[in-house]
């Protein structure tokens, strides 16, 4: 350790303001996405980038924009927004929102969220005051901007958060139309786990000339899960789960299907044979989701079954 030695967000060469509020919450070194993706970020390219959550991804983009929205400080018209995050779910919103108000805390920017599922009031309250970071869920922003409560046509940094999981929720038509209302010059950031046809075409519709960063995540399983791979013909699979589960020892079970309707056909079987079990999959309406999540938390469910969206 000498005293030249720099804090390597302080090499990035970010914002003192973020810089404090990193040191505040203990971050150390940029996470490998963060390290890759901020630079270009910083200097306005275009970013594709392939990570899943736990990487640090969102503050990869979050620190950057930040940096950029204080470079060029305006005060934000009413009803606009600098910088708008495309987010699948509620609680993805707020996380986002909740780092962007924890790097930027020095910085004075307005922040704010919109989802579905609340009350429409507080939320155009906000959008009216005008935004420099406003992080919304799909569905919810296009009824404000079809109720004329925000108009994107000034938004300079867009990100689209989670591509592959907006897929799985249906909401690749809704992106388009807030697309088509954002202005022709913008930056483009553009987050997935993995990259389906259909997201490989949104991304190269939406990017220009993009950098390319791509991130694995540091350990892909927990280490006390023993792994055991069970070779059996389709049609019994059904059938071995519930023999599975008729052995007690497994009190708390995850079963992933590959669609929607697969895990409700999977659940609904497991119930018919004894087992307590409950679906969750992007069907469900949020007060569903997180009903099932409480009772499997409590016991009263042992199997979820799932898609990736858990
Ligand atoms: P994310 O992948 O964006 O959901 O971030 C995962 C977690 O890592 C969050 O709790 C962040 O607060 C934390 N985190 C992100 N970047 C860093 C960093 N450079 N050092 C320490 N923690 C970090």
């Amino acid at each position: 350790m000498t005293d030249t030695q720099t804090n390597a967000f302080e090499a990035l060469g970010l914002n003192n303001g973020l810089l404090s509020a990193l040191k505040a919450a203990g971050y150390e070194k940029p996470t490998p996405i963060q390290s890759k993706a901020i630079p270009h970020v910083m200097k306005g390219a275009d970013l594709l980038g392939i990570a899943q959550t736990g990487t640090g991804k969102t503050a990869a983009f979050a620190l950057p924009i930040l940096h950029r929205l204080a470079e060029n400080r305006v005060k934000p018209m009413p009803r606009t927004t600098r910088a708008l995050i495309l987010s699948p779910t509620r609680e993805l919103a707020t996380q986002i929102a909740d780092s962007f108000k924890v790097y930027g805390q020095h910085l004075g920017f307005r922040v704010a969220v919109v989802f579905g599922g609340v009350k429409y009031g507080a939320q155009e309250r906000a959008l009216q005051q005008g935004l420099d970071v406003l992080v919304a869920a799909p569905g919810r922003l296009l009824d404000h901007i079809q109720q004329k409560n925000i108009d994107l046509s000034s938004t300079e940094i867009f990100v689209l958060d989670e591509a592959d999981q907006m897929l799985d929720l249906g909401f690749i038509k809704p992106i388009r139309q807030i697309v088509s209302r954002l202005p022709a010059r913008r930056q483009n950031l553009f987050f997935s786990a993995t990259m389906p046809g259909e997201i490989g075409k949104l991304a190269g519709d939406l990017l220009k000339d993009p950098v390319k960063v791509q991130v694995t995540p540091q350990s892909t399983t927990v280490e006390r899960i023993k792994q055991q791979v069970i070779w059996v013909e389709a049609g019994r699979k059904r059938a071995l789960l519930t023999e599975l589960f008729s052995d007690p020892a497994y009190t708390r079970c995850l079963v992933f299907t590959k669609t929607k309707h697969g895990a409700d056909k999977v659940a609904a079987y497991l119930e018919a044979g004894g087992v307590e079990a409950g679906a969750i999959h992007g069907n469900k309406s949020q007060p569903q989701r997180e009903r099932a999540l409480e009772a499997f938390k409590n016991g009263k469910l042992r199997v979820l079954v799932a898609t990736d969206i858990a």
